[in-house]
């Protein structure tokens, strides 16, 4: 309900993408691991989100025409104090107006930091006017245009399809863990993917929806970026 909500509002404004902070409420309302995120419109703001999140946060550039943050120096990891977030901020915000003048900047994202040694995946799916929608499984970040090491499958997923196609990657046993590394929670990423697999059918009008990164360890998997494009 409260998805059919943001999808519709998002359709009604004419636009083709959902904007990031309003695409994690769709996730929520699916139950979906995302990262504690505040909105900050000021450097205050963002210290003020920080303070409640907790130390290390992450800011990301909050604009509904910048989807490719890192392409705009947009992210920064790992800021452990409230001097750091505040650099952050005039940085983020600044870098974009200068590279993007035509944008809208809403502020940053301010966000919760995924634990350290958590391995990056991508999940997301396309849809096929015959056939509907593909899921997608991959290793994500910076791995995944360099060894497209990708697996496939179509909609609906069940928890042997979502096993399935985690198995079929190349990179299964680094998500197994080497050297005597943990592995992966692989319920936590089943679901994920078949929770996509329903979000993909619930809405037609979504043609496309990335998660890029899913960050996941031994614990559990979050959603730390979101994508999801309208017709
Ligand atoms: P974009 O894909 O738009 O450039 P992302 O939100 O994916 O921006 O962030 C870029 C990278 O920053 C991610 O691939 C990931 O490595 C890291 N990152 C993003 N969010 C978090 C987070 N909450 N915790 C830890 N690392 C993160
Ligand atoms: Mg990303």
């Amino acid at each position: 309900q409260k998805a059919r909500l943001v999808i519709n509002e998002a359709r009604s404004k004419g636009a083709t993408e959902v904007v990031e902070f309003q695409a994690q409420e769709v996730l929520r309302a699916y139950n979906l691991p995302t990262p504690n995120t505040g909105l900050a419109r000021s450097s205050d703001e963002a210290v003020a989100a920080a303070d409640k999140i907790g130390y290390p946060v992450v800011l990301k550039i909050a604009s509904p025409q910048i989807s490719h943050k890192s392409d705009v120096g947009g992210v920064k990891v790992n800021l452990a104090d409230a001097e750091a977030v505040r650099n952050a901020f005039f940085d983020i915000t600044a870098r974009a107006q200068r590279m993007r003048p035509e944008a809208y900047i809403a502020g940053c994202l301010v966000q919760e930091m995924a634990p350290k040694g958590c391995k990056e995946i991508i999940i997301g799916f396309k849809r096929d006017d015959q056939f509907g929608p593909l899921l997608m499984f991959g290793l994500g970040g910076i791995y995944v245009e360099i060894l497209k090491d990708i697996a496939f499958r179509l909609a609906p997923l069940g928890r042997d399809d979502a096993k399935g196609i985690i198995r079929e990657i190349k990179s299964y046993m680094l998500l197994k863990g080497v050297r005597g590394e943990q592995p992966v929670n692989f319920q936590a990423i089943e679901d994920i993917l078949i929770t996509m697999s329903e979000l993909a059918l619930d809405f037609p009008e979504i043609v496309e929806a990335e998660f890029n990164p899913v960050l996941v360890n031994a614990e559990k998997a979050v959603v730390a970026d979101v994508r999801i494009t309208l017709s």
